[in-house]
């Protein structure tokens, strides 16, 4: 059954290939066209409106047409749009970078500008690498990632990623990255509470220290939240006993924060819950409210001043994008600054992110398909289970989450799950009453599936 196409889908069909789609879905199921948005609304050509529970892929902080951002914006474009950033500067990246010195953890004092995620990550690895070699440790040419990483598509990024389906086939292509089993609090291999969590899972890192720290550049690691692996959570004791051993072995440690920077956990930076300062800090998604593409790699004093001195030395950190430091972008991004210190944005992720939990928790902990809800900040997720005793997961083959995910969007709730895990992360400008709205839909979308899914074996039986 073929729907009936609008221009706009019929076009982008003949030309457009999107990202992370198998393109022949969209044969029975059309992009959506988005004409416009307002909070965390987005509205299609035809008019219908959609709850941006997933905050645009987790970029969006402010809501859509933020009146602030745009004033930003358009002053900025009216002023200066771009300028080479080799030798040449200017006032937003300048502001913006003295701005992210003082909110990021202590010691974090250089910025590094990108225009994406994975760019940033590229960035810290190259910088870390050959920060070691101009400290004559030439063997600290590797890197240690988790189980269930994610760290972007780009082939260095890739190779850290934990995640079959974005790196299986590229294996032949990625560096050769040593594995260490990560934090995994819903299936604790230990049973810990994750109230009284003492992190024993610490100890598969450390087993590959010992085993491989002359070799090891850095570690890298998605604090709080392994965010496209299914939002799995672990608790800050954990990072902290990173941390230490880092510094025990001489090991850069990189905390990936570009899914969870920018108050998504309930504090500024996820690092802070754990009191850490890491070597780098990775900054992209909600660096622009969700305007613009912009990236940014913090790090410290030690690691600039491997690469300084005189340029017959050649210790220069030789690594450029065109749009280095953009000052649309920088500016967008100031002003994103500018909004967290004006307005109490922090207070209001913890107050409402206390309420969804509450909501959520009642709404979804008891259902035989759920396992569990589990919450961090103003990120929420619902892991559908096939079995809620032995945890086993539906076979990804399935698409439980696609589905229910299908019928959520025709009741105007956009949430893209990922696998069997539906997860709410809303722009922080969402009400209580919004919320409350988001979650109702979604237990909706996953009642009204698991009774057609009943209705259909029922068929099948007969
Ligand atoms: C999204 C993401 C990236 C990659 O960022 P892009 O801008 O998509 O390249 C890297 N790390 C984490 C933790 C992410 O969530």
């Amino acid at each position: 059954m073929n729907p009936v196409l609008s221009d706009l889908q019929r076009s982008d069909l003949n030309h457009v290939w999107h990202p992370c789609s198998q393109m022949k879905d969209y044969e029975e199921f059309p992009p959506i066209v988005i004409k416009s948005g307002k909070g965390i609304y987005l509205y299609d050509e035809n008019g219908k409106e959609y709850i941006d529970a997933v905050s645009s892929w987790w970029v969006n902080l402010f809501g859509h047409a933020n009146e602030r951002i745009n004033t930003a914006l358009a002053n900025q474009a009216s002023q200066l749009e771009h300028v080479i950033f080799a030798n040449f500067t200017h006032k937003p990246a300048v502001l913006l970078a003295e701005k992210l010195a003082e909110i990021t953890p202590e010691g974090l004092t250089k910025v590094f500008f990108a225009d994406n995620g994975s760019s940033a990550i590229e960035i810290a690895l190259k910088m870390s690498f050959q920060y070691h070699i101009q400290n004559n440790k030439p063997n600290k040419k590797r890197f240690l990632a988790l189980t269930d990483a994610y760290h972007g598509e780009t082939l260095g990024a890739l190779s850290l990623g934990g995640v079959g389906l974005y790196n299986e086939i590229f294996q032949p292509l990625l560096l050769n990255t040593v594995r260490a089993q990560g934090p995994d609090c819903f299936r604790c291999p230990f049973n810990e509470e994750p109230s009284s969590c003492s992190t024993p899972c610490i100890s598969f890192i450390e087993e590959k220290l010992i085993q491989h720290h002359e070799e090891l550049a850095a570690v890298i690691v998605e604090p709080l939240i392994q965010a496209a692996a299914g939002m799995k959570m672990y608790p800050p004791g954990y990072l902290n006993k990173l941390k230490q051993l880092c510094l025990q072995y001489d090991i850069h440690l990189i905390a990936d924060e570009v899914a969870v920077g920018f108050g998504r956990t309930g504090t500024m930076f996820a690092c802070e819950q754990a009191g850490i300062t890491p070597d780098f800090m990775c900054l992209s998604k909600g660096l622009t409210g969700g305007y613009l593409p912009l990236s940014a790699v913090m790090t410290t004093d030690d690691v600039y001043n491997a690469f300084y001195d005189e340029y017959e030395t050649m210790k220069a950190f030789f690594h450029s994008h065109s749009y280095t430091g953009n000052p649309l972008a920088c500016r967008v991004a100031l002003e994103v600054l500018r909004i967290f210190e004006d307005e109490p944005y922090i207070e209001e992720i913890q107050k409402k992110g206390a309420y969804m939990q509450e909501l959520a928790s009642k709404v979804f902990n008891h259902q035989p398909y759920i396992g569990e809800y589990r919450q961090t900040g103003l990120v929420g997720a619902i892991e559908l289970v096939k079995d809620k005793a032995t945890k086993e997961p539906f076979p990804s083959g399935e698409r439980i989450g696609y589905k229910i995910y299908r019928i959520a969007l025709e009741k105007g709730l956009l949430l893209r799950p990922l696998g069997n895990v539906l997860y709410f992360m809303p722009p922080y400008v969402i009400s209580k009453e919004e919320i409350k709205r988001m979650i109702h839909i979604t237990n909706e979308a996953i009642q009204q599936f698991f009774k057609n899914s009943q209705a259909d074996s029922v068929m099948q039986e007969v």
